[in-house]
């Protein structure tokens, strides 16, 4: 829930309600649809430094489309690299370097469309390890990625150092800004020391933003941008030949739901530059907030050197443990492995008075539980930790699929 407001919900509820028949995969019968998402990609573009560019050179201009989340952003670049790496260095077994932080969904990207995801270890502050990624590279390398911020740990990579080797070896460097898009840019005018991560620097060719997460619309909706609109024909599926007809769609879906996009839209457009200024205010002095408060929790210590996605373990008490007794207590905290931790991403709902302080004091009342009790086997706690550890990495994931079997139980 990234923002909650009740006022907020009904609203784009009822944007849905007035165009749940859209379907912007007929342009010609839907203009309306083109044309909101012309303007999300646009409005998102400017907000990543694509203001700095030129609107007018193809191959430089910053220019995207808009998809149904982070992970089709990001399948849609990593498909667009590879498909660009044919055709214009004739690689033909692309690889893909990434820190082991990077987002899953470029393995899910690896997968489909057989690229080969080499994961790279970060370093003792859970960012990228800029010179182990330089000696990943290869001549099959056809991009980098790093992240703004990092889900599991909410670091920032160095996009700078990244994208000037990606620039210097002429290959693509993507950055993830999924979490990270919608929030960033404003903290930057709010005076914090953003690290350059954006298409302000030269050697970023891609970026993936979240609209469904900080940019308040419903789920849904998400936006892949390119610095040069060659990229971007890459991402593109046409079809000439097909007995129902010409046929073309810029993403992975056929039809789609126009709905979302007219409410992401409106959301965008509602909120505006004050409300996201705003809001990444209140969501800032509550991460400081919650990380100097946790820092201040006997046992725990937070990883890296977060902004509002804080991660913490110990190194003294079960950490899963202290998960599930937060669990009860009705907080929904991520389980992190690998190292073993937990994570909290602030969101508007956490800015609301007095919430910040009831987290810190249930989260320290959580740990002197654990502590006082430390051998229990009851809940998922041993779960996580035997998850994590079990070196038979198949039998995890048939376990995985027999749980999503369970799921489409009717
Ligand atoms: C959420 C997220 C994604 C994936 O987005 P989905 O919308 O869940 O598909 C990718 N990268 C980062 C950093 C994220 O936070």
């Amino acid at each position: 829930m990234y923002h909650g407001d009740d006022d907020h919900i009904a609203f784009l509820n009822r944007v849905y309600a007035i165009t749940s028949q859209v379907n912007p995969l007929h342009a010609d019968l839907w203009p309306s649809a083109t044309k909101y998402e012309a303007e999300i990609v646009a409005m998102t573009a400017g907000m990543l430094g694509g203001d700095a560019a030129p609107t007018d050179e193809p191959t430089r201009q910053i220019i995207g489309s808009v998809t149904s989340g982070g992970t089709e952003s990001i399948l849609l670049a990593m498909r667009a690299y590879r498909d660009w790496a044919r055709a214009a260095r004739r690689i033909t077994r692309p690889a893909v370097v990434a820190p082991t932080t990077a987002h899953v969904a470029f393995d899910k990207a690896a997968q489909y469309f057989r690229i080969k995801l080499v994961r790279v270890p970060v370093t003792a502050d859970y960012r990228a390890d800029v010179e182990a990624m330089r000696r990943a590279i290869t001549r099959n390398t056809v991009a980098l990625v790093g992240s703004a911020p990092t889900f599991p740990h909410g670091v920032i990579d160095p996009i700078e150092d990244l994208a000037a080797i990606a620039r210097q070896r002429g290959i693509g460097m993507h950055t993830d800004a999924c979490l990270g898009g919608f929030v960033l840019p404003w903290a930057r005018r709010l005076g914090y020391d953003v690290p350059g991560f954006d298409f302000h620097v030269p050697g970023v060719t891609s970026m993936s933003a979240d609209t469904h997460k900080f940019g308040y619309a419903a789920k849904g909706t998400s936006v892949v941008l390119y610095r040069g609109a060659h990229l971007r024909w890459f991402q593109y599926f046409t079809a000439t030949d097909w007995p129902g007809g010409l046929y073309f769609s810029p993403t992975l879906a056929g039809s789609r739901p126009g709905a979302l996009s007219a409410a992401c839209w409106a959301a965008m457009v509602a909120t505006g530059e004050d409300g996201y200024l705003e809001a990444t205010r209140r969501i800032l002095e509550t991460g400081a907030a919650i990380r100097r408060g946790v820092q201040a929790i006997p046992h725990l210590r937070v990883l890296g050197d977060p902004l509002w996605v804080i991660a913490f373990a110990s190194d003294t008490v079960d950490i899963y443990r202290v998960l599930e007794h937060m669990t009860r207590r009705g907080w929904s905290l991520n389980g992190l492995h690998r190292p073993a931790a937990v994570h909290l991403c602030v969101t508007l709902r956490h800015t609301q008075p007095g919430v910040a302080e009831r987290f810190l004091g249930d989260l320290h009342a959580s740990v002197e539980e654990v502590e006082a009790q430390p051998a229990g086997e009851e809940g998922l706690a041993p779960v996580y930790g035997l998850a994590a550890t079990i070196p038979f990495r198949g039998m995890v994931r048939d376990l995985l699929k027999k749980y999503i079997d369970l799921l489409y139980r009717p």
